[in-house]
Parts: structure tokens; sequence; C-alpha cells
């Protein structure tokens, strides 16, 4: 497998454990929204060492955007993430992931599951032929508090009433809410999508449930494409 070698150029908060890594894009590099690159931190002991992650950029910007959680605990890749800075050097792989975007459906994401979801939705949002496919669009975007939530005004602000977040344990008064069977039947009216693809991200547990809800609704099982 190829792998380009790269600099940050930025890097960003977007939660309290997630962060924006922008970075220079390698001539020639090329990938589709919702696809992934395995990445490493380009040091001696530290090549070797890929974790997968989704491109969040779009496909024509002149960077390419990571946004990665970081999980200290591991005292793995994503630890060791958190703490470069600009000027930092990484390895990516070619891009990988061979169907991604089916055209406009329903995107339903647990967490950083929204990371491909955010490539696909940020290119669509730039042109005109992609904004009328937003608008047949619809997120559904679980997450366990308020502060968990990537992106959320921009989401709001590229879907409107076609994005709805939810959240397991409010950290507020907000009433808990999960992934079921009268939630999805109520997005699957109000998303008016039959016969258009579901697209699932976010932990194994979470797209499994969502799965067997959405076929337990109707829908085939081939229009389910997980991320
Ligand atoms: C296709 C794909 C795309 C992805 N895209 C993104 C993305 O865009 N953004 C994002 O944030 N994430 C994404 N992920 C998830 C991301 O790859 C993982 O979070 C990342 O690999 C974790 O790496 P790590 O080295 O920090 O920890 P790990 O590789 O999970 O673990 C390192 C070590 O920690 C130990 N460990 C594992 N779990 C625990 C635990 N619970 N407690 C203590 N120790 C533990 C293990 O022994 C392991 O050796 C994606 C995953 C896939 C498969």
């Amino acid at each position: 497998m190829k792998f380009y070698n790269t600099k940050i150029l930025y890097t960003s908060f977007e939660t309290h454990n997630v962060k924006r890594f922008i970075l220079e894009k390698p001539e020639g590099y090329e990938f589709n929204p919702g696809q992934y690159a395995l990445i490493a931190i380009d040091t001696p002991e530290l090549k070797e060492e890929t974790r997968p992650f989704s491109f969040t950029s779009s496909k024509d910007d002149s960077i390419i955007e990571f946004t990665i959680k970081s999980y200290p605990e591991h005292n793995g890749v994503t630890a060791r993430l958190l703490q470069l800075e600009p000027g930092s050097r990484l390895l990516i792989s070619e891009s990988r992931r061979m169907d991604a975007y089916q055209g406009p459906g329903l995107f339903i994401a647990g967490g950083t599951g929204i990371t491909p979801f955010l490539s696909i939705l940020r290119g669509l949002s730039k042109t005109t032929e992609g904004r009328k496919e937003l608008e047949q669009s619809f997120l559904l975007f679980s997450n366990r508090t308020e502060r968990d939530i990537i992106a959320q005004k921009e989401l709001s602000f590229m879907l409107g009433k076609r994005a709805r977040f939810i959240v397991t344990e409010p950290d507020n008064e907000a009433k808990p809410e999960r992934i079921n069977e009268d939630l999805m039947s109520g997005i699957l009216k109000q998303s008016n999508l039959s016969g258009k693809p579901a697209y699932l991200c976010g932990p194994p547990g979470f797209v499994e449930e969502a799965k067997k809800m959405l076929i337990s609704q109707g829908v085939n099982e081939k229009e389910i494409f997980l991320f």
C-alpha cells in the first residue's frame, strides 16, 4: 500500500476530546467522500502504528482534514495525535473503501461515526446540484451528551430541520433519547425517504441495532450501507 508523507498545518479542538487536523494535501492525492485512510505518526517508533480515520474535508478542498477522537486511556496512537502541533509530519495511506456515497438518503451516525458523512455532506453543500441532494437527505445523529456533538452548528446549517440530534445521557434537563422502533418509524415517516439508501456509521453495537430497526421498519437490506 502506498503511503504519503504530509505535514500538519493546523489543529483545533472540535469538542473536549475530538481534534481537527488540517493537513497539506500531497500532490496527486485523491479520495472520495466517505472513504478513509490509514494514518501513522512519522517518527521512528510510531511509523508502523497505523490507524484508520475518515476524511472529513470534501474531495476538492486544497487541504485534507481529519476529525479524531482521542483515547488517552488506550495510550495508543490517538493519545499521541492529541499532542501533535502544526509542523509535525504524518504518514497517510492511499484512500480506502469501495462503495461510499450512493445518492441522497438517511444518514445515521453515532459519535465519531459522523466523520465519513461530514465529508459527504460538506461536498454536497458546495454545489447547487448537491444542495438539492441535501434537501432529499436526513441525518439522525446520536451522542452521549451535548458536549460530544461534532459540528452541530454546521450540520444544522446544512440540513436545517432534516438534522435530528439525540443524546442518550443529557447534561441538562433535556429528555434522554435512544434509537428505538418508535423513533426510527417517526424519522422514516418524517424524512420521506422510502426506497433511498440508509447509511450507518458508529460503534458496532449501535450500527447493528440501527440496522435491525431499519429492516423491521421495512427498509430493504440491500439499501443499507455500513461505514
Ligand atoms: C474505517 C474506520 C474509520 C474511522 N474513522 C475515524 C474518524 O474519522 N475519527 C475517529 O475519531 N475515529 C475513527 N475511527 C476509529 C479509530 O480508528 C480508533 O479510535 C483508533 O484506531 C484508536 O486508536 P488508538 O491507538 O488510540 O487506540 P486502540 O488502537 O484502540 O488501542 C491501543 C491499545 O489500547 C488498548 N485498549 C483498547 N481499548 C481500550 C480501553 N477501552 N481501555 C484501555 N485500553 C484499551 C489496546 O490494548 C490497544 O493495544 C475509525 C475506525 C474505522 C475502522
